[in-house]
C-alpha cells in the first residue's frame, strides 16, 4: 500500500512526504480507509506504530472535505475531540495534528489541567476544529460553560487503557453525556482488558478490530 492510494488530499500527502514517510505503517494502512469510510475502530497499538497519524490523517481529510462543501463558514464549533490520559500525550498529539494540518484551514487546541483555565477558555471562544484534551480539564470547561460539545462528530480515545488505569472512568462517562449519540468513535489502546471491552461495547458501533 502507498500513501497516494489512500484517498488523502495533496495537502496532507505533501506533509507526509516532507516528513519522509515512505509508506503507511500497518495500522495506518488498515485504519485510514476504514476511518474515511465512516467506521468505528477498536485498535490495539503501542506507541511507535504510527497510531497518531492513523487517526489524524483521515480525520483531517474529513474536515477538509466538509469545509469545501460548506457554503458559508460559520463560527467554528469543534467537531473532533481526542481524549488522552496525560498532558504529555495530549501535547504530543496536538503537535502532530497541527503539523499534519499545516496546509489546511483546520485549527486545533490542546487542553490540560495545571495551567490557567481562563487562557484556554479565551482560545476556545475564538473557535477551533479539533480539541485534544485530558478528561478532567475538559470537563471543567464543560461545567463552566466555556465549551460546548454538541457538535462533536468524531471522538478518539488515545491510550484508553491508561485512561482507565488513571481512574478517568467517571470523567469519561460525564463527557459522553455531552456528546451527540450520532458520531464516529475510534478507540486506541495498548492492551485490551475486560474493562476496555466493557467501554468499547458502550462506545463503539460495529467496530473494525485492528491488531498490529
Ligand atoms: P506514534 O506511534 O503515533 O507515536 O508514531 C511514532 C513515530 O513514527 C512518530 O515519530 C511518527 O512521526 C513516525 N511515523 C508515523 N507514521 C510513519 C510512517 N508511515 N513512516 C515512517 N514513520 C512514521
Amino acid at each position: 500500500v502507498s500513501f497516494s492510494s489512500l484517498s488523502l488530499s495533496e495537502k496532507l500527502l505533501s506533509v507526509v512526504a516532507q516528513k519522509g514517510y515512505q509508506q503507511p505503517t500497518a495500522i495506518q494502512a488498515e485504519a485510514i480507509p476504514a476511518i474515511l469510510a465512516g467506521r468505528d475502530i477498536m485498535a490495539s497499538a503501542q506507541t511507535g506504530t504510527g497510531k497518531t497519524a492513523a487517526f489524524t490523517l483521515p480525520l483531517l481529510q474529513r474536515l477538509i472535505d466538509k469545509s469545501s462543501s460548506d457554503e458559508q463558514s460559520k463560527a467554528k464549533r469543534a467537531s473532533v475531540l481526542v481524549l488522552a490520559p496525560t498532558r504529555e500525550l495530549a501535547v504530543q498529539v496536538n503537535t502532530n495534528v497541527s503539523q499534519y494540518a499545516v496546509n489546511t484551514d483546520v485549527s486545533s487546541i490542546v487542553i490540560y489541567g495545571g495551567v490557567s483555565i481562563d487562557a484556554q477558555a479565551t482560545k476556545l471562544a475564538a473557535g477551533v476544529d479539533v480539541i485534544v484534551a485530558t478528561p478532567g480539564r475538559l470537563l471543567d470547561h464543560v461545567r463552566r460553560g466555556t465549551l460546548n460539545l454538541s457538535d462533536i462528530e468524531y471522538l478518539v480515545f488515545d491510550e484508553a487503557d491508561r485512561m482507565l488505569d488513571m481512574g478517568f472512568m467517571d470523567e469519561i462517562n460525564a463527557i459522553l453525556k455531552q456528546l451527540p449519540a450520532k458520531r464516529q468513535t475510534l478507540l486506541f489502546s495498548a492492551t485490551f482488558s475486560s474493562a476496555i471491552f466493557e467501554l468499547s461495547k458502550k462506545l463503539l458501533q460495529k467496530p473494525l478490530r485492528i491488531e498490529v
